[in-house]
């Protein structure tokens, strides 16, 4: 047996829509690999490597369904080379192929890997993902010659280009941005449907991954696996959202309760990350269900869930692509602290820290405003290197993969870039946490203590980080007020402050 065309598909392009599959050829031979180096280059939660596997295993039986010729290289195979170029090797020159063919990566990491390779073959060509709706330069050129890319310029010039939820040149509605309709604290007492999980029985892949000794951390119940791993449980999950969860994304985009892991949100970026479903898909299932039933859709739930897909994601796609290599190196407050060993546990007595981390590890999942506000805004606030920060995010969420990852933790979280994502460090006293859930009511800390004995650390490491990152902050306009607080505070206050975060940051294991 011989073949023309050997074509890579990466464990995060399983887009059965893709150009490439709409018509059989007996020429070409499809190759899908699992191997260790794809599963050590961060400490993976095993819910994560679970899904990536079985998704992927999923969409060969699909290809071979319909036709295809596809060799699948497993974790537990003993003549895998564990090497993306070694069993590319192995299998050209088994089926004297001639010609390699690949999808643009997602990952500098593995755009580096494959441009690299070296193969025995007469040509190399690189296709199209076929999943984005920009491609991956539009947003350098977008904005060529600025320091900041303001992610609201972005988000309106892809409405104007795609005409989403617009009414000629104007957005509906009238307005580009409800966010001040939407994100309410959830009132008590408040009742949120089951979310839509599906159960599945993974057992044998989670034996292959503990015979591999692939390392990982996080829990699963392998014989209820909840998230989608083929294209038409993504849309399940999808139909589900639209029905559900849409009527009130915006309303409660940013609350969180301790009662409830999953609140509104779609819980749809794993499959989209690795393209088991098409963003405009998403998008277009969103605004489907907005016109049908505009009494329950409110026009900010739609534009809200809108512009996470069409404007962040996009987005942040755009400025990874602008920015790596460098950007996995900045750090902006020179920050060196270890990220405390609870990150890893949830063994810590503020509560909202708890429950956001054990969360974590029991789902692989958590919203955006806990990974923001709650362990992002505690990491920059207590100094920890963002190279740490980084590890820990790229490993225990389902949908990590390093461009979202990366461009939010190091970006969006923890300024690290100094301001081409975020227009300030996303940063709070209590106050906020507070506002938006219902975490301080059961906490060992008390919120409104600012000082002393069981006073809430977010108080003190907040104006410590005030304090000590004036140098660096205090031009920024949107810091102003900040400092002006902090200048007007009598003196002995502010060393109450200083004081009371060193002796939280000496003991940080054990807060
Ligand atoms: P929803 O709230 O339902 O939003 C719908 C979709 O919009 C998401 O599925 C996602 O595709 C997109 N989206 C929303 N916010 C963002 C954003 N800020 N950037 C890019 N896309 C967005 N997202 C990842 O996909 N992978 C990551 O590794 C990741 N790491 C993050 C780390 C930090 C520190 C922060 C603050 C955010 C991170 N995000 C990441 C963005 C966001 O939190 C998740 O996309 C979202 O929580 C996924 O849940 P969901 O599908 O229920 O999202
Ligand atoms: Fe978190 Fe402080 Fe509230 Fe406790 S009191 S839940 S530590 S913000």
């Amino acid at each position: 047996m011989t073949y023309n065309s050997l074509r890579l598909i990466l464990g995060d392009q399983l887009n059965e829509n893709h150009s490439w599959f709409s018509k059989v050829d007996d020429k070409v031979l499809y190759v899908m690999m699992e191997i260790r180096p794809e599963s050590l280059y961060a400490a993976h939660h095993i819910q994560k490597i679970i899904a990536f596997f079985t998704a992927m295993r999923a969409f060969v039986q699909k290809l071979r369904n319909k036709g295809h010729q596809v060799q699948y290289i497993k974790i537990s195979d003993e003549d895998n080379l564990h090497s993306f170029e070694e069993n590319l090797n192995k299998i050209i020159s088994e089926y004297q192929i001639s010609h390699f063919e690949f999808q643009e990566p997602d990952e500098y990491r593995l755009d580096q890997i494959l441009s690299k390779l070296q193969l025995p073959i007469q040509s190399i060509k690189v296709f199209d993902s076929e999943h984005f709706l920009t491609k991956r330069e539009d947003l350098k050129t977008f904005f060529h010659g600025k320091k900041q890319y303001l992610m609201e310029n972005f988000y309106r010039d892809m409405r104007k280009k795609t005409g989403i939820l617009m009414s000629g040149e104007s957005p509906i509605g009238g307005k580009w941005n409800f966010d001040a309709e939407n994100r309410k604290k959830l009132p008590k007492n408040h009742f949120i449907i089951n979310p839509k999980l599906f159960k599945k029985d993974v057992g044998v892949v989670f034996n292959e991954i503990v015979q591999a000794k692939l390392p990982y951390i996080g829990e699963i119940d392998t014989e209820k696996f909840i998230w989608p791993t083929s294209r038409e449980e993504s849309l399940e999950l999808l139909l589900f959202f639209c029905n559900q969860c849409l009527p009130n994304f915006g309303n409660f985009q940013d609350a969180m309760a301790e009662k409830y892991w999953s609140l509104y949100h779609s819980r749809l970026s794993f499959a989209m990350n690795v393209k088991m479903l098409h963003p405009m898909e998403v998008i277009e299932a969103g605004i489907g269900a907005f016109e049908k039933n505009k009494s329950q859709i409110s026009l900010p739930q739609i534009e809200g869930f809108v512009r996470q897909i069409l404007g962040w994601r996009e987005y942040m796609r755009g400025v990874y692509w602008a920015q790596m290599p460098n950007y996995a190196q900045l750090n902006f407050f020179n920050h060196k602290n270890k990220l405390p060993s609870w990150y890893w546990s949830g063994k810590t007595k503020m509560n909202c820290l708890h429950h956001s981390i054990t969360q974590s590890l029991e789902y692989a999942y958590t919203h955006h405003i806990q990974r923001l506000m709650i362990t992002g805004n505690f990491a920059l606030l207590a100094g920890v290197n963002p190279d740490e920060v980084d590890a820990w995010y790229l490993g225990i969420y389902i949908d990590a993969i390093e461009w979202v990852e990366i461009t939010n933790t190091r970006g969006m979280s923890q300024f690290a870039d100094g301001g081409i994502v975020g227009t300030k460090p996303y940063v709070s006293s209590a106050a906020y946490i507070d506002k938006m859930s219902d975490y301080c009511t059961s906490c060992f800390y008390d919120k409104k203590k600012k000082v002393g004995e069981r006073s809430c650390p977010f108080n003190s490491f907040y104006w410590n980080f005030i304090a000590e990152n004036r140098e660096l902050l205090e031009k920024n306009p949107r810091m102003t007020m900040m400092y002006k607080l902090w200048d007007k505070m009598d003196n002995n206050l502010k060393n109450s402050y200083l004081n009371q975060a060193k002796h939280y940051l000496n003991r940080i294991e054990l807060i």
